[in-house]
C-alpha cells in the first residue's frame, strides 16, 4: 500500500513549510499550489515549471492520487455520471456529476455530489450507505481529490465544476474538520477558487456540529435531512434521532438561521405510506412555521436493504400542496441517474457480498 502522504491533504502553509525544509525559495509553494488547483495538473511530471530534481522529490514524497476509478456509469440521457473510486486501503467511495443544461444547450450548472466518509455510522434505514455501516473517514485531500478528478475531465470539454454538494457517502458533520478543510482549500482564490456559496453541506442533524457551524458563521448552504416530523417515526428511520430529537434539532436550525441570516433547507425522502401522509405534512408545516427555510422532497430511491417504496405522483403532489398552503416553499427534486444507481451509496452497495471492498 502507498504510504506517502496525499499532496492534497496539505494546506498551503504546510506545503510552504515542506518546501522550506527542502531549501526551496518561498515562491515555489505558490507555483505548486497553482499547478495543483488552477492548472489541475495530476502528476509531478506535469510541473514543467519546476526543476527535474524537484519534480522527482515531489513524486517521491507525495502521492498525487488516492482515488483509483474502478467503475464509471453514465445515465441514459448522459446528464449524470457516476464513478466508483477505490481507495488505497481497499475501501470504495462514489462521486456523482450532474449536468443541468439550459434549454438552448449552453452550459448550465455542473454539480458534483461528493463523499466525506467510506460508509456511514448513522444507520439511516433507507440509505444504501447507512446499510453498509462505517468504514472510515476520508481525509480532506481524499474529499477534494474527487472534485479535482471531475474538474480535470470537465476542463477537457471547456467546462468547470459550478456547484458542490456534500451529499455522497457519509455524514460530513461526523467528519467535520476534514470536510470543512476540503471546502476551505477549494475556496482559495489562489487555487481552485470556488466560492462558499457554491457549496451545500447536508447533515443528518448532529446538533453539536450544527452549533459549531453556526458559531463559525460559514457561508455555505446547509441542508438538514429531516424525513419525519415526529420523534417516533423519525427514530424508526434515523437512529440518530434517539440522541438528537426533533425539537432540539429544529431549535438548532432556528438559531442557525437567526445567527447567520441564511435560509436553511430540509430534505425529505418521500416513502409511500410511511412519511408521505397528510398528517406528516401538517406536522412538518407546524414545525417549520416562521422559519426561513425551504423543503426539498425527493421520492425515495429504493434500496436493497429496505422494503419501502417511493411515493406515488399523487401523494407527492398532495404532500407538497399541504406545505405550500401553509406558506412553506417546497420543491420536488427529480431523481437524477436512477438508472445508474446514483442514489447515495447504491453503486458501492451493489458490488457483491462485501459491499465496498472492490477486488479488481
Ligand atoms: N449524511 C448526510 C449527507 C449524505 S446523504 C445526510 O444524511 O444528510 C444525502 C441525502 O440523501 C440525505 O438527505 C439522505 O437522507 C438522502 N438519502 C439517503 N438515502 C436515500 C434514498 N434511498 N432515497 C432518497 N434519498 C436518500
Ligand atoms: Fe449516513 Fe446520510 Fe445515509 Fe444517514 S442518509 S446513513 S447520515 S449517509
Amino acid at each position: 500500500m502507498d504510504t506517502r502522504p496525499l499532496i492534497y491533504d496539505l494546506s498551503q502553509p504546510e506545503l510552504a513549510e515542506q518546501l522550506r525544509a527542502w531549501g526551496q525559495p518561498s515562491y515555489r509553494a505558490a507555483q505548486i499550489w497553482d499547478g495543483l488547483y488552477k492548472q489541475l495538473w495530476a502528476r509531478p511530471e506535469d510541473f514543467t515549471n519546476l526543476s527535474k530534481d524537484l519534480r522527482a522529490k515531489l513524486g517521491e514524497h507525495f502521492s498525487f492520487s488516492h482515488l483509483q476509478p474502478s467503475i464509471t456509469l453514465h445515465s441514459t440521457d448522459k446528464q449524470t455520471l457516476k464513478t466508483l473510486f477505490k481507495l488505497p486501503d481497499g475501501n470504495a467511495i462514489e462521486t456523482v456529476l450532474m449536468r443541468y443544461d439550459d434549454r438552448d444547450g449552453s452550459q448550465g450548472r455542473r454539480t458534483l455530489c461528493i463523499s466525506t466518509q467510506a460508509g456511514c455510522a448513522m444507520g439511516c434505514v433507507f440509505c444504501a450507505t447507512g446499510q453498509m455501516g462505517f468504514r472510515r473517514n476520508l481525509t480532506s485531500g481524499e474529499i477534494l481529490e474527487q472534485v479535482l478528478y471531475f474538474a480535470r475531465q470537465l476542463k477537457v470539454e471547456g467546462e468547470r465544476v459550478t456547484n458542490i454538494v456534500l451529499m455522497g457517502m457519509g455524514e460530513p458533520f461526523h467528519n467535520y474538520d476534514a470536510s470543512l478543510a476540503a471546502i476551505a482549500r477549494l475556496n482559495d482564490p489562489d487555487g481552485f477558487g470556488l466560492g462558499n456559496r457554491h457549496f451545500t453541506i447536508s447533515t443528518v442533524g448532529l446538533i453539536p456540529a450544527i452549533k459549531r457551524y453556526t458559531t463559525e458563521r460559514h457561508q455555505m448552504g446547509l441542508a438538514i435531512s429531516l424525513h419525519a416530523a415526529d420523534d417516533e417515526l423519525r427514530a424508526s428511520m434515523l437512529p440518530v434521532n434517539n440522541r438528537y430529537p426533533i425539537k432540539d434539532l429544529i431549535q438548532a436550525c432556528r438559531d442557525y438561521v437567526q445567527t447567520t441570516g441564511r435560509r436553511i433547507t430540509f430534505e425529505w425522502a418521500l416513502i409511500n405510506g410511511v412519511n408521505d401522509t397528510p398528517e406528516q405534512a401538517r406536522k412538518l408545516a407546524a414545525l417549520l412555521q416562521g422559519l426561513n427555510c425551504h423543503v426539498n422532497v425527493i421520492p425515495l430511491n429504493p434500496t436493497r436493504g429496505y422494503p419501502g417504496q417511493r411515493s406515488t405522483r399523487e401523494r407527492v403532489a398532495e404532500f407538497r400542496s399541504i406545505l405550500e398552503a401553509a406558506g412553506i416553499s417546497c420543491t420536488v427534486r427529480v431523481r437524477r441517474g436512477i438508472d445508474i444507481q446514483a442514489g447515495c451509496g447504491q453503486l458501492a452497495e451493489s458490488e457483491g457480498q462485501q459491499p465496498i471492498q472492490i477486488s479488481n
